[in-house]
């Protein structure tokens, strides 16, 4: 089976591709790439004239909710909506019901039973139940499929135990990822610390609280030689110790959120809980330094932290709402907006850069050979994030009713159109 897309302008960075041109693929994968392909007259063709064709987006932090949650989101459901965004894989946190802390339900989760229309990649937990005590078996978990180790939802906080993940972790090559918060000082706060929780009377969470975690991790990964990537980063100080852990050159990397490059504190308003995540939205000064982060590299990638909640559970008093918005289907047009309409920065905040920093030499490339996972959209294209157009089982989303630039027109997953608008 073959597929040509037609005249689109192909931008593969990673392959220092940036062109209108042509993409034969065949079966699962990318044939040839050229100006003017010459096919066989039964070829059927896709007509990319105006859009940009593209390595599948990777999103390195979504919550699936399943096994547990399946009433928020199941694994069929989310990567409906990971397909709607242009997402072609995804990695799950292990913050599920029973906790990922097993090979068997890092299997589980990529089994075919589960329907994922994108690909899986478990993120297993750290420790077990993600308690912070005892260290999962890395091993077991990697062989079962897992691409990296996280408590996510709560910090590994412990110096031992985080010394002792990132050592395994070295030795595996795997990243040990980190919810940067320093729990001890943040019990009972629900928003960033500023003058809008004075305003509100909400117990705020400060920047320090991240900022402190991650200093010391970067000296545990200056002590252990292993990876540490900071799920999140929210703040400028925090931002700015991960700027000099790269200029020592340790292996340091780092995700922003869409949201935390498009809103701020301000935004919670009148206890606005679909502006209730964590980290919180942090303040203007903070949120111009991720867009300065995402410029000079600091900042590697965008990474959505898409986490459903039900209406039942969002629908109720501030302090008692749950954190966490949906994402998957927002990030490319707040991508775009921060690169300025740059479709090619784009494409490395979400394409090639996720795949770098999970070293996937297969992933967030088009070249000839490679496998053919693959976004179209079209940069210009007007439209609006509705209720209605939202594959996720859960609507809470602080964008509904936004008029976006930027949409997703195809997505492919080894050659096969999962999503078509
Ligand atoms: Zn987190
Ligand atoms: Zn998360």
């Amino acid at each position: 089976m073959s597929l040509l897309i037609r005249n689109g302008r192909v931008i593969d960075p990673a392959a220092s591709i940036d062109g209108v041109q042509d993409v034969l693929l065949k079966g699962d994968r990318i044939e040839r790439i050229g100006r003017a392909l010459a096919v066989p007259d039964d070829t059927p063709v896709l007509d990319a004239t105006g859009k940009i064709v593209c390595p599948g987006f990777i999103d390195l932090h979504v919550h699936l909710r399943e096994p547990g949650h399946e009433y928020k989101e199941d694994i069929a459901s989310g990567t409906r909506a990971a397909a709607a965004g242009g997402f072609t894989a995804v990695c799950c946190m292990p913050n599920t019901v029973p906790v990922n802390d097993s090979p068997e339900i890092t299997r589980w989760m990529q089994a075919p039973e589960r329907r994922a229309l994108v690909k899986v990649r478990p993120i297993a937990a750290a420790t077990l139940g993600s308690s912070g005590q005892r260290l999962t078996n890395f091993h077991a978990l990697v062989e079962a499929g897992a691409v990296a180790v996280s408590d996510d939802g709560r910090p590994i906080l412990g110096d031992g135990i985080m010394r002792e993940a990132l050592e395994a972790a070295r030795r595996l090559g795997i990243p040990v990822i980190q919810h940067a918060e320093d729990t001890r000082v943040t019990q009972g706060a629900v928003m960033h610390s500023g003058a809008t929780s004075f305003r509100l009377g909400l117990r705020g969470i400060s920047s320090d609280a991240e900022a402190t975690i991650v200093a010391r991790d970067i000296d545990l990964a200056a002590e252990t030689g292993a990876h540490l990537h900071v799920a999140h980063l929210s703040t400028a100080a925090a931002l700015e110790h991960v700027r000099k852990a790269k200029a020592r050159g340790l292996r340091v990397t780092c995700e922003v959120t869409p949201h935390h490059l498009f809103l701020t504190d301000e935004e919670v308003g009148d206890y606005d809980t679909n502006c209730k995540m964590n980290p919180p939205l942090r303040s203007e000064q903070d949120r111009q330094a991720m867009w300065e982060g995402l410029r000079d590299n600091t900042i590697d990638c965008i990474a959505t932290d898409h986490a459903p909640h039900a209406a039942h559970e969002k629908d109720q008093e501030f302090d008692r709402a749950p954190f966490g918005i949906t994402g998957l289907e927002t990030a490319l047009p707040i991508a775009l907006m921060v690169a300025s309409g740059d479709a090619q920065l784009a494409v490395r905040w979400l394409s090639s850069n996720p795949a770098e920093v999970m070293g996937w030499k297969e992933a967030g490339t088009i070249q000839a050979g490679a496998i053919a996972d693959i976004v179209i959209f079209d940069p210009e294209q007007e439209w609006v994030f509705t209720r209605e157009k939202s594959r996720s089982k859960s609507k809470n989303s602080p964008f509904l009713g936004k008029r976006f630039s930027g949409r997703v027109r195809h997505t492919m997953v080894n050659g096969r159109l999962v999503y078509s608008v």
